[in-house]
């Protein structure tokens, strides 16, 4: 028997595994089970392809989409591997079928409507099969974003092979899924790694939006010369910020669903062969487009969730140099963000918040931005990375616990039930219609918080609320005490806010990459 390092010397012709590659391949030759949840590009094939050359008997490779399939057998076959699939477009398969049942296969692509026929359960019983690959696996769950129920029957398939290794594959972050996928193939819990997510060459940096033309300008003269993606969110964004930019001397095009079919391929032609282009598009740019120095992705405002960020900027840099993404968002983006939730039932309510104060959380870090990102997907928490604009130059904190104690006392006086607005005029002692309506003017908290500004003030709300001390009636939109409100009262927490946050006016981050 080869060892996995032989077979990827002598078959695949690398030097070395990638990341957690190594270790699952061992585990998988051992003949345990695995759940491998790693982004794109890195490296997932290779963690089954390994043991399927390594362990006797033939893999099984489910795979949902025919063209990849295809691809994949191509590749193996070019390497000189015994590789075949069974799809719609392989006709019957008899041949083979025959080359499975006479051993002369090492990987075998199937998908998923296939393997769920009885027959092809007699016939994989009756074979020998070195391993089940599950890939895309987050198609079993209906928390993924691609429910397949053909998936839901890879679990009797994978029964029917006691002993055989099964190893399942996705780049999905969510942790609801993960558990899902787990529990539906029947993969021990402690057979989850989580890996690769990190884009060491990828320079984060957020800023608090203010003049987000002119801060975007002045970003991109930084990035002069260099290719890169600006991320609007709508339209008519995307035409006057292009426009923008053309007028200041900058190669820009826009991409949007609005353009027409040829125009969009034009611009996207245009991007991928330039050399100093900035694309000003919405969130339709970007899939499937094959551009590996793109230096930079700024954002004009709030992505749609981690996921969508980690998307959108892992386009920059996929050549390993060093490349910036740049994120300017509003308070404006953060409430608009809430109203949008609201909708399908409890759970999907509490899920969509929890992903949005991620995401601020992400935005509003004082410490290293890659430890709200990786955290987010499941990896430990990395040590500072140097390479993020909070590592490279900490934000000037002040203490607000006092501060965070007197606006949770005013949520609490008022009734639970008052915007952020209100809460604001009662604690600067503001008695205006409708605070003297309420006699708030009478309360012990008005006029308490002369301290912070109404800025500060609102920022501290939504820190609080993205840390789960305020939560949000879902109905009325007052805010009300959250889990963590208690220990911030009891003083048990302290509470930190950007100076800045009073001070939103200040320009800042001209630095250069
Ligand atoms: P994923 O399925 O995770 O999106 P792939 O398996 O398609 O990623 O791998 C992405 C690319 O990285 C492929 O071109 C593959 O050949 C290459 N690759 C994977 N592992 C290694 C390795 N250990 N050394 C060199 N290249 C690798
Ligand atoms: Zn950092």
């Amino acid at each position: 028997m080869r060892s996995p390092e032989q077979v990827l010397h002598e078959v695949f012709g690398f030097p070395s595994f990638r990341g957690q590659q190594e270790g699952i391949v061992r585990d998988v030759c051992a003949g345990l089970d695995a759940l491998a949840i790693m982004p794109t590009g890195a490296g997932k094939s290779l963690c089954y392809q390994v043991p399927a050359l390594v362990r006797p008997g033939c893999a099984l490779v489910v795979s949902p989409l025919i063209a990849l399939m295809n691809d994949q057998v191509r590749a193996l076959r070019a390497y000189g591997v015994r590789a075949a699939a069974l799809n719609s477009q392989s006709g019957d398969g008899g041949e083979t079928i025959d080359a499975l049942q006479n051993g002369q296969l090492d990987l075998l692509y199937v998908a998923p409507e296939r393997a769920a026929m009885p027959g092809f359960r007699q016939l994989i019983a009756r074979s020998d099969i070195a391993l089940v690959a599950i890939d895309e696996a987050h198609c079993v769950s209906q928390w993924g974003h691609d429910f397949r129920p053909e998936y839901r029957q890879l679990r009797a398939l994978c029964d029917l092979l006691p002993g055989t290794p099964r190893i399942a594959l996705t780049a999905t972050a969510d942790v609801a899924t993960r558990a899902d996928i787990l529990d539906q193939l029947g993969i021990a819990p402690d057979r989850m790694v989580v890996a690769g997510f990190d884009r060491p060459n990828i320079r984060y940096e957020v800023a608090p939006k203010v003049n987000a033309a002119k801060q975007l300008l002045a970003f991109l003269d930084t990035q002069r010369g260099r290719s890169g993606i600006v991320y609007a969110s709508t339209r008519s964004q995307t035409d006057k910020t292009a426009a923008a930019l053309v007028a200041h001397g900058i190669n820009a095009r826009a991409y949007h669903a609005g353009l027409d079919g040829v125009e969009r391929a034009r611009n996207q032609d245009a991007f991928v062969r330039a050399e100093d282009m900035v694309m000003v598009a919405t969130i339709a740019f970007g899939m499937g487009i094959d551009k590996p120095d793109v230096r930079f992705v700024a954002h004009l405002g709030l992505p749609k969730s981690i996921e969508a960020y980690y998307q959108e900027t892992g386009r920059a840099g996929r050549d390993g140099d060093p490349a910036v993404a740049h994120l300017l968002y509003g308070a404006d983006d953060i409430a608009r963000a809430r109203g949008f939730i609201g909708e399908g039932g409890a759970e999907k309510i509490a899920a969509d918040t929890a992903r949005l104060n991620a995401l601020i959380a992400f935005c509003e870090t004082s410490g290293c931005r890659r430890v709200p990102l990786l955290t987010y997907f499941g990896e430990p928490a990395p040590p500072p990375c140097g390479n993020c604009d909070t590592c490279l130059s900490p934000p000037a904190m002040r203490d607000a616990t006092e501060a965070a104690r007197k606006l949770l006392s005013a949520v609490v006086r008022t009734g639970q039930r008052f915007g952020v607005g209100h809460l604001v005029e009662v604690l600067h002692g503001t008695a205006g219609e409708k605070v003297r309506k309420f006699g708030h003017d009478a309360l012990s908290v008005f006029g308490i918080g002369g301290e912070l500004d109404a800025n500060a003030w609102r920022s501290l709300a939504r820190q609080l609320e993205a840390g789960e001390a305020l939560i949000r009636d879902p109905e009325y939109g007052g805010l009300k005490l959250g889990p963590r409100a208690k220990a911030i009262l009891k003083g048990d927490t302290p509470v930190e806010l950007r100076i800045e946050a009073a001070r939103p006016e200040r320009e800042r981050r001209r630095r250069a990459p």
